[in-house]
């Protein structure tokens, strides 16, 4: 079963919500992960279970970011605010940032979003490459004496 995790600044909450609730028959089948608020009003607008995670700005973005590091999260949907600036800036960076490290699709707004869950690929059931880093892993190994 697909993962989708599920984030939306306040600027952003009701396009979320709005987006989410015309899509819900699309969501049936699939699990939710979310940020705090994010998670708790999908959940009472749509009636459905969502895993809420801590609110974003209490560490919210850095869980979703480890669940994409654990290859946990099959698509992300953030609705960032550009027009607001956050107390947790550095976690949204972080949090777009892993997206993009581990291949995961990353929505940022409805019409990417749509684009996404219209796309034929999910009916083919897509299999995203998951990047291997084991040239990376391996950069020191057998080359460092000492630090110095
Ligand atoms: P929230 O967090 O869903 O708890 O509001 C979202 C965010 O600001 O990252």
């Amino acid at each position: 079963m697909k993962t989708i995790a599920l984030v939306a600044h306040d600027g952003k909450k009701s396009a979320l919500l709005d987006w989410v609730s015309r899509h819900q028959a699309f969501f049936a089948d699939k699990q939710l992960v979310a940020t705090g608020t994010t998670g708790k009003l999908i959940s009472s607008a749509l009636k459905r279970e969502v895993t809420c995670l801590a609110s974003g700005p209490l560490g919210g973005d850095q869980q979703i970011g480890a669940m994409i590091a654990e290859q946990k999260i099959d698509w992300l949907v953030f609705f960032w605010d550009p027009l607001s600036s956050q107390p947790h800036d550095p976690d949204v960076k972080a949090l777009i940032r892993l997206a993009v490290v581990w291949n995961v699709p990353v929505a940022c707004n409805q019409a990417t979003a749509d684009f996404i869950i219209h796309s034929s690929l999910y009916q083919q059931n897509y299999q995203r490459e998951v990047p291997d880093f084991a040239a990376y892993k391996q950069r020191f190994d057998g080359k460092v004496s000492g630090d110095k």
